[in-house]
Formats: C-alpha cells, sequence, structure tokens
C-alpha cells in the first residue's frame, strides 16, 4: 500500500538493517557438513562453492564456549558450516580446537571437509604437479592419515610411527568411487568452475588464477635454493626434472594416503624419504588433529613440493581447485544418505554427556570422541603446537 493511502496516524517503519543481514533462517540441527581451512585463500575458494550464502552466513546461536567465525549456507541439497582456523594458527592443535567448537554449535554434522592446500610428493609411481588435487583415501596400511611426527624415538635413531589415522566415513569413500568412474569418460568439473569464479570476481585474477606450466618446476632433490633468495629467479633451470607434457590445464586427481604433522616439511630428501616410507602423496598441517576426532575427508591442492624451493606463487589456484574438487564431489552424496548417518558426539566425561569441549581448556579432564560406529575414543591430551616460527606450514603464509 501506498503510504500517501495509510491511514492517519500509521507510519511505516523502515528497518535499518536489510533482511540480507539476518542470520541464517536455517536452524544449526539442518547443517551436516562441517568445512574446515586454514588459509584466507582457502576460505575465499569454500565460499566461492557454495550455492547459496544463508542470511548474512551466522548462525541463529552458537554455544557459549564457541568462538569459530562461520560462513554458512547451501551446495545442492547440503547445509554446509565453513570455518577458518584464527589467524596465524596452524597445525592440529588449532584444527581439533575449530573442529570440537564447530560441533557444540552444530550438533548434527555427519561428515567433516578439510579442504585447503599441501605440499606434493611427486615421484616415480604418482606425478603430482603442482594445482593438482590430493584425496585422502586408505592405502596399505588401512588409514587415510598418517602422522608421520607421533610416535617412539627408539634406540640407534629408530623411530617407531604411530599407526595411520582414521580413514573417512564409508558414504564418502562411496561418492569418490562413484566420481572416479564419471572421469574415467569425461572431464572434470574444476576448471569450468574456476573460470566462472574467475569471470564472476576478475579482481581476484592475480591471486586464482592458473599461474602457467612455466612456473611450475620440481627441482632435483639434492639442489637446493639459495639461502635468503626470495625468489626461485635464479635458481639453476637446469636442475628442473624433465617431465612430459601435460595436454591440458585440467588438474589430476590423486587418491592415497596424505601425511599430517606439525612440521613444515621444506625439504626434498625429507620428502622424499617419507613418501617412500609410508606411500604418501601429500604432507599438511591440520588433519592429523582431526582423523581420530571427526570423520573427515581430507582434500588438498598441491601449492608446493615440500622442498626449499617452496614459494605462494600457486597458493590461491591450489585453494581452488580442492574446494572445486569437494563441490563435485557433493554430487554424487545425496543428502538423504548423510541424514542416515549418526552425528559425531564430541564429549567431555567429568561433566557427564554433555556435548562441548575446548581442547587445551578442560582444566584437567579428558576428552573423548564417540564416532559413528559406537565407539569412544580419548584424544590426547597433547599437544605442541603449530608452526615452525618462518613459515605457516606447507600451508603457511608467514614467510
Ligand atoms: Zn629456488
Amino acid at each position: 500500500m501506498p503510504t500517501s493511502t495509510l491511514p492517519k496516524g500509521v507510519r511505516v517503519i523502515k528497518f535499518a538493517v536489510p533482511w540480507k543481514e539476518w542470520p541464517s533462517s536455517i536452524k544449526n540441527e539442518l547443517y551436516t557438513i562441517g568445512w574446515i581451512c586454514a588459509l584466507p585463500v582457502e576460505m575465499t575458494a569454500a565460499m566461492a562453492m557454495l550455492d547459496r550464502i544463508h542470511g548474512n552466513g551466522q548462525p541463529q546461536i552458537r554455544n557459549s564456549s564457541d568462538s569459530n567465525n562461520y560462513i554458512l549456507g547451501s551446495i545442492g541439497d547440503h547445509n554446509v558450516v565453513i570455518a577458518c582456523l584464527p589467524a596465524g594458527d596452524y597445525g592440529t592443535t588449532p584444527a581439533a580446537t575449530v573442529a570440537s567448537q564447530m560441533q557444540s554449535s552444530f550438533s548434527s554434522i555427519r561428515v567433516g571437509l578439510l579442504v585447503g592446500v599441501g605440499g606434493g610428493v611427486p615421484s616415480q609411481q604418482n606425478d603430482v604437479r603442482l594445482g593438482d588435487v590430493v584425496v585422502s583415501t586408505p592405502g596399505h596400511t588401512g588409514g587415510a592419515v598418517v602422522q608421520y611426527d607421533l610416535g617412539k624415538r627408539l634406540s640407534h635413531g629408530h623411530f617407531s610411527r604411530r599407526g595411520s589415522l582414521n580413514k573417512p566415513p564409508g558414504v564418502v569413500l562411496t561418492a569418490i568411487t562413484r566420481l572416479r568412474a564419471e572421469h574415467l569418460t569425461r572431464r572434470s568439473k574444476i576448471a569450468a568452475r574456476i573460470d566462472a569464479f574467475l569471470e564472476k570476481y576478475p579482481e581476484s585474477r592475480s591471486i586464482f588464477s592458473h599461474p602457467g606450466p612455466a612456473q611450475d618446476h620440481l627441482y632435483d632433490a639434492v639442489y637446493n635454493h639459495p639461502p635468503r633468495a626470495e625468489t626461485c629467479d635464479n635458481c639453476e633451470k637446469s636442475r628442473v626434472l624433465k617431465r612430459e607434457h601435460r595436454q591440458t590445464l585440467d588438474p589430476v586427481m590423486h587418491y592415497g594416503p596424505i601425511a599430517s604433522g606439525n612440521s613444515v616439511i621444506k625439504d626434498a630428501t625429507t620428502r622424499d624419504h617419507l613418501g617412500k616410507e609410508l606411500g604418501v602423496l601429500c604432507f599438511e598441517m591440520e588433519a592429523a588433529g582431526l582423523m581420530d576426532n571427526f570423520p573427515c575427508l581430507v582434500v588438498r591442492g598441491i601449492c608446493d613440493y615440500s622442498d626449499s624451493h617452496k614459494n605462494k606463487i600457486w597458493q590461491g589456484y591450489a585453494a581452488l581447485t580442492a574446494a572445486a574438487y569437494i563441490r563435485e564431489l557433493l554430487e554424487f552424496l545425496p543428502a538423504k544418505t548423510m541424514e542416515q548417518l549418526p552425528p559425531v558426539r564430541i564429549r567431555t566425561p567429568l561433566i557427564g554427556s554433555v556435548f562441548y569441549f575446548i581442547l587445551g581448556h578442560t582444566w584437567g579432564s579428558r576428552q573423548s570422541v564417540v564416532l559413528p560406529d559406537g565407539k569412544e575414543y580419548f584424544l590426547p591430551s597433547d599437544s605442541g603446537g603449530g608452526e615452525d616460527g618462518d613459515d605457516g606450514g606447507d600451508d603457511g603464509d608467514g614467510d
């Protein structure tokens, strides 16, 4: 009704806050996927994959102990919660904290996604290149994530490593098989989705575009980057390994175990040694904090080769390829199937069955988690912390 025709004394009240500023109209219990990332470029990539952001992206309510910052939205039929690690925090403990706080506010989350960048482990068997995607699936040891720095140091310099960590939920592994079958007969949708993103946000091209194959240098493992040299401009190009030319710029997907730990791997000899011993395809710094507590799939876009030449040129593009892979995978993960999974329950024994905890702030109590298989696992009471000081990690942005 036009204002001029309103009865005398009736006024139109204009809200100062437009509708889009209101929190999500969807209840917290309807979110079933928790997406965790570590870096701002990873969060941008995650948000770029949403079909819709719910309201202003914020929850209606949250647990009083939950200090995460969220973006809520949907991909197809899935309601998705995205959270990022606190600025400057990397490693297994901050990732575990974010996951547990997320679970304290979103009690219906069935599956976690840990998506971002990682350092590749190229080998004769696995032609891993920058921008490719590594998806955590079980290897010959049965686990999809190996915590390479957790175990016992034995005599004579031997190290007894703790077994591999839990694997992603069965429904996710089934969806991966389905998508792999699809990719045998057609291109993945990753490149098309990245093109659409760059067209929509042309200002972001400098960060998220494919840097070009000429920027993908895999150096001989014994040839180290000169100390204090900021770029590889003066590195010996004769020491770059010759690899077969690829017909397209499309990223290749690699499936297998991922190595996770609190150290940054910046040494090709160590990379090759651990790669051979553990059969891993990449290194990253968060998954080991989650896998036994928060059933999740780890997907990493390869942004460097875990060697002394590592730089950040490929970070934005690699973050996008990993996120776009998840976007495509979710097409094969029916929301109805997700609802049949019981949600993860995290609880603190000292206060009974209350479903929240803050890792590292539990007044000496031991925390446990009940996984969908009904088994209860106690969380490690560790643990040192994150980065190596000069770098935010294999995914870091500190140097
Ligand atoms: Zn270099």
